[in-house]
């Protein structure tokens, strides 16, 4: 919300007393309006309101109930569900008032829901299998007994604490610092060191070194890639990698425990095969299969690079006979940058301004997906102190159909999909916490997608420049809220997709926005308005191996939750063991000892679930969607064509889409078969998925 705490209070608090004078509720106006106008912030940020609207939703199950009919049982708590969802969602983005209330307010109305879904389940008045628009998870909680319940909440608070302990030697609180000169950081441009030098400059004689290096996740990364000195980059990857001890290990294992004992109270066999039953792959076995076919199809893309790294390495370490021949895991990544030119990455953010790529960038995204951005109430302060919105959060308005050079008129299609409010910058509440808690694309109600991208916000007037990670996140995160717009069903049944769907739509433009003819129409640079060069352009785009490492995360996060790892029987080392043999299987180069894979995104993978080979799914559907141009005549980008956003649309988009269904989420009180994966099957060869690297 805009930041004027007094205006805040006195303008929320009229539209509060307006609502309750007119006995109107905006919380439920909004749910059942779609695609209407722009969301005024102030008419849905009172939590006693929404609170207020829940209770009339639980006046309406109520009687639902009193009928007996399971119709009107079900359509009483899907509606119920949307307006919970509702106020859910608006808290996270830091909008519900009062702050110090809402969380409780949150908890009182979750016991009234849960109550109503679990009564309607016991009933026997609402059927799992059949229901529409109740998140599958409520209606799991409901199902299972109290102990099965429990396991949950334990799970939950094993996350986070895995998640904590990975942080600490992600964020390099755990290892500290390295101390440098600029022999060490040979390759490193100055503008890469001078984040290391203290601002002193040679003042600071107190230093050590020139430059005191940070052993962060980020630093390690710069160091592994970009550094030239090998000697660095061993020192670098040991240092990090020690800050992963047991505990990290230990915390690893108590998750894994819990989840092996709900996965087997569900009917699974394994969390693995949980995790694995609402894909196409749908099974851990199925899984490992596909995993195991991606790295034998990459086989013949993959040897001739390794065979030139191999060379390289073994010419740059002539003098040192023991590093001859062979490539070590520390310098692996450097010689994939240094063969796909990616040192120069860093240059591109001068082409990548925010002010100047945005529309750009927005209209390769419209022509895709066959939408037009059209920006509504302008960031000014003024112009915003009615509906509350922040001036970082810029609001779009999404019409149907691509866009077009001014003047030419075309179909109008179904006129306006809905609204995406864009949120920029990172930024902290009064209370001293990050104002927004969602992180990524979401969506609020029907018709309106919240992006919340968290960046730096640049120091005053400096213009914003995005690196091309940022630039590829930005397009990712459109992609979910056009789908979000899009999409024929509810937000609950939006949010109950199966993974390897509803990354689709985000992976294609993420991966359309790397290639070079949409580069051009959207990054310039900042100051002179010139085009990247070509070798720039070559230097961002993605090389084998970003996919190689999402197979390993992948095969990681699946494997520890596979079957064949007994986490009961395993202790903390068998537990890296483990991992360290899961990433091994697709490995070129020898696990180095120092290396622990739960330090690399796979541990992140790990805490989150272990089903992130859905995004190698998305990629290599992705790459069969982009490649499919070797059947067209004009060789023209198949994305540029005219009738692919229709196609796009149509197949993707504009869908409802029913998910493999209760069966895949419940097997132990399933009393059908899992209806198939919407989407057609994957392609039984998988070598697309390295065509899409830069050789
Ligand atoms: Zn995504």
């Amino acid at each position: 919300m805009i930041r004027a705490p007094i205006i805040n209070t006195a303008l929320n608090a009229a539209s509060t007393l307006r609502q309750v004078l007119s006995g109107k509720n905006a919380f439920e106006e909004v749910i059942s309006t779609r695609r209407a106008q722009e969301l005024c912030l102030r008419d849905v940020s009172s939590a006693p309101l929404w609170l207020l609207a829940c209770r009339r939703a639980r006046g309406r199950a109520e009687k639902a109930f009193a009928t007996g009919s399971p119709t009107e049982v079900a359509n009483s708590l899907a509606r119920w569900s949307e307006l919970h969802r509702f106020g859910e969602v608006m808290s996270h983005v830091g909008a519900l008032r009062p702050t110090f209330a809402q969380r409780h307010l949150i908890k009182l109305a979750e016991s009234w829901y849960e109550a109503a879904v679990a009564r309607g389940v016991r009933s026997g008045l609402l059927k799992p299998a059949e229901a529409q628009g109740i998140p599958a998870v409520s209606l799991l909680r409901a199902s299972v007994e109290d102990s099965t319940a429990q396991l949950f909440a334990l799970a939950a608070k094993q996350q986070q604490q895995l998640q904590n302990c990975l942080q600490k030697g992600l964020g390099g609180q755990a290892q500290g610092y390295l101390h440098m000169n600029d022999e060490d950081l040979r390759g490193l441009t100055e503008m890469m060191k001078s984040e290391y030098a203290s601002h002193l400059g040679s003042a600071a004689v107190w230093r050590r070194a020139k430059y005191k290096v940070s052993i962060s996740w980020p630093d390690m990364h710069k160091i592994s890639d970009y550094c030239q000195n090998a000697s660095t980059r061993q020192r670098m990857f040991e240092a990090y990698y020690a800050g992963f001890d047991s505990s990290v290990d230990e915390a690893a294992l108590e998750l894994l425990r819990t989840r092996r004992q709900l996965a087997q109270k569900l009917g699974f066999r394994s969390w693995a095969d949980l995790e694995m039953a609402p894909l196409a792959l749908g099974d851990e076995a199925g899984a490992r299969r596909f995993l195991d076919l991606c790295w034998k199809d990459a086989q013949a893309a993959l040897a001739p690079v390794h065979k030139r790294i191999e060379e390289w390495s073994s010419r740059d370490a002539s003098g040192s006979s023991e590093r001859r021949g062979k490539v070590s895991q520390a310098d692996e990544a450097f010689w994939h940058s240094h063969l796909s030119r990616q040192s120069d990455i860093w240059k591109f953010a001068e082409y990548l301004s925010l002010e100047k790529s945005l529309p750009g960038l927005l209209d390769v995204v419209g022509k895709v997906y066959g939408v037009t951005f059209r920006e509504a109430t302008a960031p000014g302060y003024f112009s915003r102190l009615p509906s509350g919105w922040h001036t970082s959060v810029k609001i779009f308005e999404v019409l149907d159909g691509a866009p077009r050079p001014a003047g030419v008129k075309g179909d109008p299609g179904k006129g306006r999909l809905g609204y995406v409010y864009l949120d920029l910058y990172a930024r902290m509440s009064m209370l001293g916490r990050q104002a927004v808690e969602l992180a990524g694309a979401g969506i609020l109600c029907p018709g309106h997608a919240y992006v919340s991208c968290k960046l730096f916000r640049p120091s005053l007037g400096r213009s914003k420049l995005l690196n091309v990670e940022e630039a590829v996140a930005l397009a990712h995160e459109l992609g979910h809220a056009i789908h979000m717009l899009c999409h024929m069903g509810s937000p609950c049944d939006f949010s109950d997709l199966p993974l390897d769907l509803v990354e689709l739509p985000s992976t294609l433009i993420e991966t359309i926005i790397l290639q070079p003819k949409s580069l051009a129409k959207y990054a310039t640079h900042h100051t002179s308005n010139r085009p990247p060069p070509e070798s720039l352009i070559r230097s961002c785009q993605r090389n084998q191996r970003f996919f190689i490492n999402a197979l390993q995360n992948a095969s990681i996060g699946m494997g520890l939750h596979a079957e064949a790892f007994d986490p009961f029987k395993a202790t903390p080392a068998d537990l890296r063991r483990e991992a360290v043999s899961l990433w091994q299987r697709y490995s070129l180069v020898p696990a180095d000892p120092a290396f622990h894979p739960l330090g690399t995104d796979a541990g992140v993978h790990v805490a989150a679930g272990g089903n992130q080979v859905a995004y190698l799914v998305c990629y290599l559907r992705v790459a069969g969607i982009l490649q499919a141009k070797a059947a067209r005549k004009d060789g023209d980008a198949v994305w540029l064509q005219r009738d692919f956003p229709k196609r796009i649309r149509g197949q993707l988009l504009d869908q409802k889409f029913a998910p493999k269904g209760w069966a895949s989420r419940f097997p132990a009180k399933a009393e059908s078969q899992p209806r198939p994966h919407p989407l057609p099957p994957l392609p039984k060869d998988t070598s697309a998925l390295l065509q899409l690297a830069a050789g």
